[in-house]
């Protein structure tokens, strides 16, 4: 044999080894990735959605302030007829009065935080003891009748009103401790000022909805919301046709902030 055909014979084994060793090792790596695929499979079922983990589809959360109220009911059969879950800052002083509408928004998965025990910010807003007071009588109520802690609250007229200026950072350091979290909104239907109307709140939450990440739509669910009742079929399609999931509030990466 010719030194050269030693050389070719050599070069050509060593060829075969390395290829067999490449397709050895992309074996490896193939049932590991499957192995991998596997354990995901078993310990994760299809339709759970991590907190926070990235997903194509957008998530839109539905609040509803100053409930609950004799339309309540009529919402949340909406809410069930399309089989989505809100968000629900209550009063206190109407718990009392409706409490078979709060434990029908539990019953039917909807998270329900706090709004205040009597709405009137002369009284509620008067020092920050007097606030603690009020999101204090609404969180024992709600543990006290229903054995649910509420994890949010939502400051009347939205955590940037006047009122809260000079102790705003110590009622929220002091509702923290108590692993409670305000939450804010960057969607308004504007459906508690002035006269509105089934095409103005349509329009409000269209204008800001579909320009802000993971939006947090404010509504209201009071006695005298009857065009926000009557625009909630609308508001929901409107979502839907865009391809949005519908989740409760503490589920949000963050909570909602003014300015955030
Ligand atoms: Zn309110």
């Amino acid at each position: 044999m010719t030194e050269n055909k030693k050389k070719m014979i050599c070069l050509a084994g060593l060829t075969l080894l390395t290829a067999a060793a490449i397709l050895g090792f992309e074996r490896k790596q193939v049932k590991r990735y499957t192995e991998t695929l596997s354990v995901n499979v078993t310990t994760q079922p299809a339709s759970a959605v991590p907190k926070g983990a990235a997903t194509s589809q957008p998530v839109v959360y539905l609040t509803f302030d100053d409930g609950p109220s004799c339309l309540t009911q009529q919402y949340l059969d909406i809410l069930k007829k399309h089989d989505i879950p809100a968000t629900f800052f209550l009063i206190g002083q109407q718990v009392e009065e409706m409490p078979e509408v709060v434990e029908r928004e539990l019953k039917e998965g909807h998270e329900v935080g706090v709004h205040t025990y009597t709405h009137e910010s002369c009284d509620i807003y008067q020092s920050c003891e007097a606030y603690y007071e009020d999101v204090h009588k609404v969180k024992d109520l709600l543990e006290e009748k229903f054995r649910y802690q509420p994890k949010l609250w939502r400051f009347p007229w939205g955590s940037a009103n006047c009122y809260i200026r000079s102790y705003k950072e110590e009622i929220v350091e002091r509702l923290h401790e108590e692993k409670m979290e305000f939450a804010d909104w960057n969607v308004s239907a504007e459906d508690s000022v002035g006269h509105p109307g089934v095409e103005s709140i349509l329009a409000n939450v269209k204008k800001d909805a579909f320009r802000v990440q993971d939006p947090v739509v404010l509504m209201h669910d009071s006695g005298s919301n009857r065009a926000t009742l009557d625009s909630l079929e609308a508001v929901i399609t409107m979502f839907e046709e865009k391809g949005y999931r519908f989740q409760t509030l503490s589920q949000r990466k963050t909570c909602c902030h003014f300015g955030e």
